[in-house]
């Protein structure tokens, strides 16, 4: 099965659209392909098929509930799939989990894939070094050294409480923003650092900068304080938590093997409807006596008791509600996050790459790297995150996108992958390019159903509207990881806001106000 999102480059095929994925569902729908289907009443409609919709389709199925999940993509997973190119599996959007996470880690345990998981580290063998490339040359680091110097650059980053952040966010999993809280969101990362002064030397500074950036795909100005205290304070306030929690332990199989088990038990209760490729257009509260309808683009209209939308925040105001969100939504959705990660893969010749990490900064579009595996070919893996400073598209210039993992070391790359949306390619002055009638290609940035990477606010969204994005609003749940109250831009966060979103439904279709 393949998707139309993403793309692979290699010099032999050059750029190619679309790329396999499990995820890819067939049949893309289960239900009858007239226009609509008017006398059915589902008791939920579930609209968008990333962990958070997934979860709640499966929870609400699982619980007895009629279900019906609309996706516009061809494929489940939303922000998180992957795709298994030539026996080997590339992340192409949410790719580690970890024990840490109680949510993502209940279901782990749930579907029996604790022994699925792999480190994407390998210090075993190779360079075994941490590359820092500045405008003044690379340095080069030991791992421990490296470990040593983000733990000190972080702790002083973070230390605004005499105790590292830990009696500044003492509860980061609160569904509330404290007052303290606030401030702290009031303040970007480029203001904290300002009011530190000269306590960071220089090496520290380009560290931690280059990791700030790799958390929040955003600029130093754009990226909340109280975001990244959070990342933080939810890691357990150390740079090791950090490292487990963000970039360690990944699905052998990849994310898309985790997606398939929801959908899967989900169809299994017998109570799941679903068509995917299937946009939803607009959705209608009738209010306390009538029921919810949805339209789609292709002009079908489906009715339910209640609807969650899954939907992330930078796509929400591409769908008309009627009534119109609350002004509290209306205005986090027209502000959006910041996050613009751009993620590359590179299959490259040089083994003893296996090893290595990367910081290469403020020059560089690519800023953080490693090495993330060993393809079947005996090739190194490398994946590599830029954002908003020093954007570029990737699949706008094949041979920058190249030049950019030089900017680490130089590197022999045999192919690219990205998440990429799939449009019509053609050649131009001998160089490849995509067009789509005078357009160029779509990635995460450039992704419609997305808009951006993982959630990432820039100072005062959540002190703002942090509680109006987790409410409901008539017969209407709102399911996203990007306003999870704990690990907010993360799987475990989708799964988390499912979970809440289904137990919603239930407990207001069965007439109680709380379970
Ligand atoms: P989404 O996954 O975005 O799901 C929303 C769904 O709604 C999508 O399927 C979308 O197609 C659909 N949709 C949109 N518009 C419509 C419409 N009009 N009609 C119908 N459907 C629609 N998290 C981690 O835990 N670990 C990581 O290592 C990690 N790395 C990441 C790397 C990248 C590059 C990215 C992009 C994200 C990463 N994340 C990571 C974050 C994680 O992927 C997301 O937080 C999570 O997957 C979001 O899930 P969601 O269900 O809330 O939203």
């Amino acid at each position: 099965m393949a998707s139309r999102d993403g793309y692979s480059w290699t010099k032999a095929d050059g750029l190619r659209p679309g790329v396999p994925c499990i995820g890819a569902i067939q049949p893309p729908s289960n239900i009858a392909s007239s226009s609509s289907s008017p006398s059915t009443e589902f008791d939920v409609i579930v609209v968008g098929a990333g962990y958070a919709g997934l979860t709640a389709a499966r929870d609400a199925s699982v619980a007895g509930l009629k279900v019906l999940l609309l996706e516009a993509r061809d494929r489940i997973g939303g922000r998180s799939w992957s795709s298994n190119i030539d026996g080997y599996p590339y992340e192409m959007g949410g790719t580690w989990v970890y024990w840490g996470q109680a949510t993502v880690w209940r279901e782990i345990a749930r579907y029996g894939m604790q022994d699925e998981l792999e480190s994407s580290y390998d210090f075993s063998r190779g360079i075994n070094k941490f590359l820092l490339a500045s405008t003044g040359g690379t340095q080069s680091f030991t791992h421990e050294e490296e470990d040593a110097l983000m733990q000190s650059g972080l702790a002083k980053l973070f230390n605004v409480d005499g105790k590292d952040g830990r009696d500044a966010l003492p509860m980061p999993h609160s569904a509330h923003l404290s007052p303290s809280d606030r401030r702290f969101d009031g303040m970007s990362v480029a203001d904290r650092l300002a009011e530190m002064g000269g306590q960071l030397t220089p090496t520290e500074r380009l560290c931690l900068e280059g990791f700030v950036l790799l958390c929040s795909g955003a600029t130093l100005a754009t990226t909340s304080f109280y975001e990244m205290l959070h990342w933080w304070a939810l890691s357990g306030y150390t740079y090791e938590g950090c490292v487990n929690h963000l970039v360690r332990f990944k699905f052998r199989a990849g994310q898309s093997s985790f997606a398939v088990r929801f959908l899967g038990e989900a169809l299994a209760s017998g109570n799941l409807s679903y068509a995917f490729s299937e946009p939803v257009a607009a959705v209608r509260d009738g209010g306390a006596q009538g029921s919810v309808t949805v339209t789609t683009r292709s002009g079908r209209t489906f009715a339910a008791k209640r609807v969650i939308s899954a939907l992330p925040l930078n796509v929400l105001d591409t769908v008309a509600f009627e009534p119109p969100l609350q002004e509290g939504k209306a205005a986090a959705a027209r502000t959006g996050h910041v996050n613009q990660t751009v993620k590359v893969h590179a299959e490259i010749r040089e083994r003893e790459l296996r090893s290595f990490t990367g910081v290469s900064y403020p020059h560089n579009g690519l800023i953080y790297g490693f090495g993330d595996g060993e393809t079947p070919a005996g090739n190194t893996h490398v994946v590599a995150f830029g954002g908003q400073h020093k954007h570029f598209h990737p699949e706008d210039d094949i041979d920058r996108t190249i030049a950019e993992f030089h900017g680490f070391t130089p590197m022999n790359v045999e192919r690219l992958v990205s998440a990429i949306r799939n449009y019509k390619l053609c050649r131009r002055g001998g160089r490849l390019i995509a067009d789509r009638r005078g357009q160029v290609f779509h990635n995460w940035s450039r992704d419609e159903f997305a808009k951006g990477a993982w959630f990432f606010p820039a100072p005062g969204l959540l002190a703002s509207h942090f509680e109006d994005l987790r409410a409901r609003q008539g017969n209407i749940f709102f399911a996203s990881s990007d306003w999870a109250s704990g690990w907010r831009s993360f799987i475990d966060g989708a799964i988390e806001e499912g979970t809440r979103a289904a137990a919603s439904v239930r407990a207001d279709l069965i007439g109680r106000s709380k379970i």
